[in-house]
């Protein structure tokens, strides 16, 4: 069997640097190699487990869709498509798997624990089920590799134990898929606490960001004196340092972090530099961008044919699962 990829992105807005260098590079890289069948999915569903607009839901679903192809992925390697077409399907497997998982073990996920602090009022049961959902999109594929930030590693180990159980109880042949690990699996927060992220406004920078933008949200990210003993591992400058890192290699933090400790670090000249490298490695996404914008309906096309391709896998795993638990 050709070795599978699962990978998704909630429809909460637009893709920022965190969901590029996080998970985009890595479903890149994998496209890329021949020895993998790529599957990459926009997880509307997942969306709705925390508060969103209805209204809008839609229109995100197809915003990340556009980000996905303007980014390199290509639906003649890849399989693009919305959860939610196939929601049948991966919502009836997330009920399966349910049935060998404790609630206990799903309460006490450090995300679940993350996201009740952060929407005290909407704990759902959509919620607490969350990672049996992602667990249902990762192994209805019987993929092996998802290529996910750092952030989603405790949902991976949920989707090792439910396969490695039903395999066990009912003889399903899953493999216990595992994480692909980029450079930038944990990209830092602006705001110099935390990681980049679409819920904390002043945290990001989109894929769709001009240099003038990126210019403007580096100009409030928090720094020092520019000078010191000891270079700061962590807090606002050390985020700098990471994401300068990330955009013009290890060797320009080096020379940074030399600076730091002898002449000082200049930071608007270090953010003005770091803005520049942003914009480049974004331009060819937004021109690609601007193009499929006007293209409507080969996106229309893309998310039909990707529908209809991914069902044909999802059905057969929903079929087996269905005979091994006894439904017949
Ligand atoms: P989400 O927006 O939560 O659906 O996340 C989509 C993907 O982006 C997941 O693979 C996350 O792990 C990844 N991701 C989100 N934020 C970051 C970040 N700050 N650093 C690295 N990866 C991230």
């Amino acid at each position: 069997m050709e070795k599978r990829v699962l990978s998704g992105i909630r429809a909460t807005g637009r893709l920022h640097l965190g969901n590029y260098l996080g998970a985009v590079k890595g479903m890149l890289a994998l496209q890329r190699d021949s020895e993998y069948e790529t599957l990459y999915m926009i997880a509307d569903l997942h969306t709705m487990t925390t508060p969103y607009d209805r209204k809008t839901l839609t229109s995100m679903a197809r915003e990340v869709v556009m980000d996905y192809l303007s980014c390199g992925l290509d639906p003649e390697k890849s399989v693009v498509f919305v959860q939610s077409d196939v929601a049948d399907l991966h919502a009836q497997l997330a009920f399966y798997l349910s049935t060998v998982v404790s609630v206990a073990r799903m309460r006490h996920l450090p995300t679940f624990k993350d996201k009740v602090k952060q929407y005290p009022k909407h704990v759902t049961m959509a919620l607490l089920n969350y990672p049996l959902l992602m667990a249902a999109d990762i192994l209805i594929y019987k993929a092996s590799k998802v290529p996910v930030g750092i952030d989603q590693e405790p949902h991976l180990e949920v989707a090792r134990e439910v396969a490695r159980k039903m395999n066990a109880q009912y003889g399903m042949d899953f493999p216990e898929p595992t994480r692909f690990v980029t450079e930038g699996e944990y990209v830092p927060s602006l705001m110099g606490e935390g990681k980049m992220s679409k819920s904390v406004e002043g945290s990001y920078i989109t894929l769709t960001d001009d240099l003038a933008t990126i210019k403007k949200r580096l100009a409030v990210a928090p720094t020092d004196s520019g000078k010191g003993d000891k270079v700061p591992s962590t807090g606002g400058v050390a985020n700098l340092l990471a994401l300068i890192e990330l955009f013009e290699g290890r060797k320009r933090r080096r020379e940074y972090e030399e600076q730091y400790v002898t002449d000082g670090i200049q930071y608007k000249d270090l953010k003005d530099e770091l803005a520049g490298a942003i914009s480049r490695e974004l331009e060819p996404i937004q021109k690609r961008r601007k193009e499929l914008e006007a293209d409507p309906k080969y996106v229309d096309q893309v998310i039909r044919e990707g529908a209809e391709k991914a069902r044909l896998i999802a059905r057969k795993t929903v079929a087996e699962v269905r005979e091994k638990m006894g439904l017949g």
